[in-house]
């Protein structure tokens, strides 16, 4: 007998479910449907049937290992049950039972950045790697812990969240409620607020007239372009990305000492411009013996858009 080679792997988003059937970290086919989560639970294990059905009709089902799921929100990882995810409005939900009775596989459930970290930790940039951090720069700050090899889940299944960290409690406000979160400055969404706030208030900027005036049109892109024509305003929201984030890596190394931390999401393509600012508050904030010997490494996430679905592979790696 052969052991089972294939795995159905998901990455389960607020608008799509994209299903990949994978030969380990490689994607044989893959298929993206509606989630249609406004039609409710059903709708969306309906959906997600029919994206496995559509990648599985031309193999031999016998020959999948079983379906690893990648889900934003708090997720019971030992049992699957979502506890609460609010792209999808649920909350207690029995994911993995529900998917399991549907399509008669076996089904795993991890939060999509934790199961992005498992790609890069089997076999992307984490590899051999016995404690990091992914961090995953994008609308937000999502980001994962590996700690002795294995992801670091916490007493609630919320481990991790450096995006909330506080960095001032009377900065500027989060997504989450509270005020000065690492991602209300170092996310494209904390960027754009910046620049709003500063054209507000009379600032001079290109970025006036690339909205021509509609300052609610300020987008990543837009301060992205104006960057690139040199712009103050445009690099300084850029910059303070970089400053607040070598912050709160300072303190996370100081804390974990830690082998390197992993970077991707958008953002990234800013790097040039706040990488610099990175580093330098990374060295003035750390404590020094924290730092290993040969300077912490940061490095790049291998895996871009389909991470979700390596990292539902890696679930049965
Ligand atoms: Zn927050």
């Amino acid at each position: 007998m052969t052991s089972k080679k294939l795995t159905l792997d998901v990455d389960l988003g607020g608008t799509k479910v994209a299903v990949g059937l994978c030969k380990g970290e490689e994607i044989i086919k893959k298929a993206i449907f509606p989630t249609q989560a406004d039609l409710g639970f059903d709708a969306v294990i309906t959906s997600i049937d029919s994206a496995i059905k559509n990648v599985t009709k031309d193999f031999d089902k016998s020959d999948i290992k079983g379906v690893g799921i990648g889900c934003a929100g708090q997720i019971n990882s030992e049992n699957g049950d979502v506890i609460n995810s609010p792209n999808l409005q649920w909350k207690n939900i029995p994911l993995a039972k529900s998917l399991r009775e549907k399509t008669g596989y076996s089904v795993k459930v991890l939060n999509d950045v934790r199961a992005a970290t498992l790609a890069e930790l089997k076999y992307g940039s984490g590899k051999g790697l016995e404690n990091f951090c992914n961090i995953f720069l994008g609308t937000g700050v999502g980001s994962a812990f590996v700690i002795h090899g294995k992801l670091l889940h916490g007493a609630t299944n919320s481990a991790g969240e450096i995006g909330h960290i506080c960095l001032d409690p009377e900065g500027p406000l989060c997504g989450c409620g509270k005020k000065g979160c690492l991602e209300a400055y170092s996310s494209g969404t904390g960027m754009e607020n910046y620049v709003k706030d500063q054209l507000a208030k009379g600032r001079k900027s290109i970025i006036s007239d690339m909205v021509e005036g509609k300052i609610d049109e300020v987008k990543g892109p837009i301060i992205g372009k104006a960057a690139e024509q040199g712009d103050k305003l445009a690099l300084e929201s850029i910059e303070r990305i970089g400053a607040y984030l070598g912050i709160a890596i300072a303190n996370i190394q100081t804390l974990l000492s830690l082998d390197a931390i992993i970077f991707g999401g958008g953002i990234m393509a800013l790097k040039k411009y706040f990488w610099n600012n990175l580093t330098k508050q990374i060295d003035k904030c750390i404590l020094p013996v924290a730092k290993p010997a040969d300077g912490l490494k940061l490095l790049e996430a291998k895996y871009l858009n389909d991470a979700v679905i390596i990292g539902g592979a890696a679930i049965f790696a």
